[in-house]
């Protein structure tokens, strides 16, 4: 499948699982051990986020285990997907943990591993490309930039019991993260906007949501943390999303390189750095 010659991998050790992070959805982001993974896993369990054109790369006849939600039907507790990665390994099978993304970015990936290491399982923890630095890359837009972010701040907009997650410190985030980039908070998209405007953000403040992002159907709304709400509504983005929050969001219109491979007009001075000198501001 992949004509170059690759580096040697280690053995796929029957008995054993491997944490898989699969990116963002483009099959191209997958790492080779994520390739060779699948090249030699005996079992695949896979969750929702994890695109088909990379479950395609399996070996012919490869059971596929779905651990996402079917059908309406609520989707199976973390102990039960974690005893059933405990039993396959226990039958001797190659036992790949497919996840979106990457496995411990807000994925449980940790909670798994804790499982197998619970079960004296061996188990090895390949890293993904995640959606909130990969897939606004595939945005055009960069996590951090140097004239504008020292840091960022990834939060999870949804937790555990399906809440805005209140032990964080929404003010201090609001003052102190000068980007955002929030999983999983589509839902509460309008709690979390007040928060950080209450907590002094300017609701002029440029966002991004991108979702289904680096998929053929990815979409990106440029707004506001004033409008994003509406914005979102109005065009009816669905989950998987990620949003995006502060300076950063701007260099889109430079930076947005898939729009200029169908034509998009880019600006090569997103940030008006050049007529401010030209000013001499
Ligand atoms: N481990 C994953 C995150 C899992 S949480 C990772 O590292 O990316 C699920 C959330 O991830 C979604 O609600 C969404 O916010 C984000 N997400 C995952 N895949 C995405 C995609 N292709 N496009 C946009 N957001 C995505």
């Amino acid at each position: 499948m992949i004509d170059t010659a690759l580096p040697p991998m280690p053995e796929f050790e029957p008995g054993s699982v491997w944490l898989v992070g699969a990116g963002p959805g483009d099959p191209g982001l997958l790492t080779l051990l994520a390739v060779h993974a699948l090249a030699h896993a005996d079992v695949v369990v896979y969750d929702a986020l994890v695109d088909p054109g990379i479950l395609a790369l399996v070996k012919p006849g490869t059971p596929l285990d779905y651990a996402g939600k079917r059908g309406g039907k609520p989707s199976p507790k973390q102990p039960d997907i974690s005893a059933k990665l405990i039993r396959f390994a226990r039958r001797g099978l190659r036992v790949l943990r497919l996840k979106g993304g990457d496995p411990f970015v807000f994925g449980r990936g940790g909670e798994e591993a804790l499982a197998l290491v619970a079960s004296n399982i061996p188990f090895r923890i390949v890293p993904g490309v995640t959606s909130g630095i990969g897939g606004l890359a595939y945005a055009g837009i960069p996590v951090t930039h140097r004239d504008i972010n020292s840091a960022v701040t990834f939060i999870t907009g949804h937790n555990t019991d399906g809440k805005v997650p209140d032990g964080l410190d929404w003010d201090a985030i609001a003052k102190g993260s000068p980007v955002i980039v929030l999983y999983m908070a589509l839902k509460h998209l309008h709690e979390i906007a007040a928060r950080l405007v209450t907590g002094g953000r300017n609701p002029s403040e440029p966002v991004a949501i991108v979702a289904r992002a680096t998929t053929k159907d990815q979409q990106v709304i440029e707004t506001t943390l004033g409008t994003c709400v509406a914005d979102s509504e109005a065009i009816g983005i669905e989950p998987p999303a990620i949003v995006a929050i502060g300076g950063v969001v701007r260099l889109r219109a430079a930076l947005d390189w898939q729009g200029a491979a169908e034509g998009k007009q880019l600006d090569a001075d997103p940030l008006q750095r050049l007529l401010m000198t030209a000013i001499g501001a």
